[in-house]
């Protein structure tokens, strides 16, 4: 089978796409045929050498897909030859024809979501629903401002947050990404290009503040976005690409938070309990992952140049 190794980190171009033996599942294991591969932000940071230095090469990039199982091993229950799942995290890596996964690395993905969308949910989904409920504790009635709303995580953060019945309020660098942020279900879209767009969260709040925001980018927004809470108000720190200052005062003042939230800390029941939510919502039309570009496998630089060069709005995908 076609996947994209990486013999040594550095630049998009050292992915390159080779042939390589096909995975055999193992018992508690299964074999996907992958129809799409979700590009993530992480993907371009661990083939830079940045975020896991220890990885053994050569490997396989890439945490998300969808597709449709192809062979299952010894002791695996609950999913079967020819159903169509999605897959968050993987043993092998999931830009590939196929992908071996543990059993419960793979979700049921409903007929009505293409596997594009299917591609689109790991990642993103679970760092929006992790920082949303499992850091910040965000609860109905509550105003959630999505400092980043325009790509694949604020997306699904605007998706859940409406879904949870919160107030929520976007931003977005672009005006395309602006309308997609309320047609994502945002009550109110900023554009975090202009200057002092977070004057207007006063008034958008009734001089309230807001109760949680969430943050793609703290290394610039951190030291703006205290002043903007609510008492006893929390950032969730999801992004961050740089150093940043703060004045502590402004977290003193409100007795606010500064969460850190990395996906990796997830523990196998936090991970259920996301994956049975997102499920229900994908059945129930209420997640809808945004897919923007679709790009052949073979060409994984073009993607991971895009991912970390512009805006996405929304997911790339790659299509074996
Ligand atoms: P993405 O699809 O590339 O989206 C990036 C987002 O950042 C866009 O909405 C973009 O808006 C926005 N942005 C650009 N400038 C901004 C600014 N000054 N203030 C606020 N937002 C700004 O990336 P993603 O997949 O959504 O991931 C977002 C960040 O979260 C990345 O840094 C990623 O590494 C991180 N992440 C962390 C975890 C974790 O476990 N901690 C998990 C997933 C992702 P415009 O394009 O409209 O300007």
């Amino acid at each position: 089978m076609k996947a994209i190794r990486i013999h040594s980190f550095g630049p998009p171009e050292v992915m390159k796409i080779e042939e390589i033996p096909v995975p055999e599942p193992g018992p508690g294991q299964v074999v996907v045929t992958v129809k799409a591969a979700g590009v993530n932000p992480v993907d371009t940071y661990i083939r830079s050498g940045l975020y896991r230095p220890d990885l053994k090469l050569p490997y396989t990039p890439g945490l998300d897909a969808a597709g449709v199982i192809a062979a299952i091993g010894e002791g695996v229950n609950h999913r079967s030859i020819g159903q169509r799942v999605y897959v968050a995290w993987s043993l092998s890596g999931t830009y590939a024809e196929q992908v071996l996964c543990k059993e419960f690395q793979t979700h049921p993905l409903p007929d009505a979501v293409t596997f594009g969308q299917g591609a689109a949910i790991g990642v993103p989904y679970g760092a929006a629903y992790r920082a949303l409920f499992q850091r910040a504790g965000a609860q109905a009635g509550e105003v959630v401002l999505v400092h980043g709303a325009s790509g694949g995580v604020g997306i699904a953060a605007v998706q859940l947050a409406r879904k949870g019945g919160m107030r929520v309020i976007g931003t977005a660098g672009t005006e395309a990404g602006r309308e997609l942020v309320l047609a994502q279900g945002a009550h109110h879209v900023l554009n975090h290009r202009e200057a002092g767009y977070l004057d207007k969260i006063q008034e958008l709040t009734c001089g309230r503040g807001v109760d949680v925001i969430l943050e793609m980018l703290a290394n610039v927004n951190l030291d703006h976005d205290l002043p903007i809470l609510t008492t006893r108000g929390r950032v969730v720190v999801i992004g961050s690409r740089g150093r940043v200052e703060i004045d502590p005062r402004n977290a003193m003042m409100r007795e606010a938070s500064i969460l850190g939230m990395t996906l990796y800390n997830a523990t196998d029941k936090e991970l259920a309990s996301m994956h049975a939510a997102f499920v229900a919502g994908l059945e129930d039309g209420t997640l809808r992952p945004v897919v923007s570009s679709e790009i052949p496998l073979a060409e994984a630089a073009t993607a991971h140049h895009a991912v970390m060069e512009s805006s996405t709005l929304g997911k790339i995908v790659l299509l074996p």
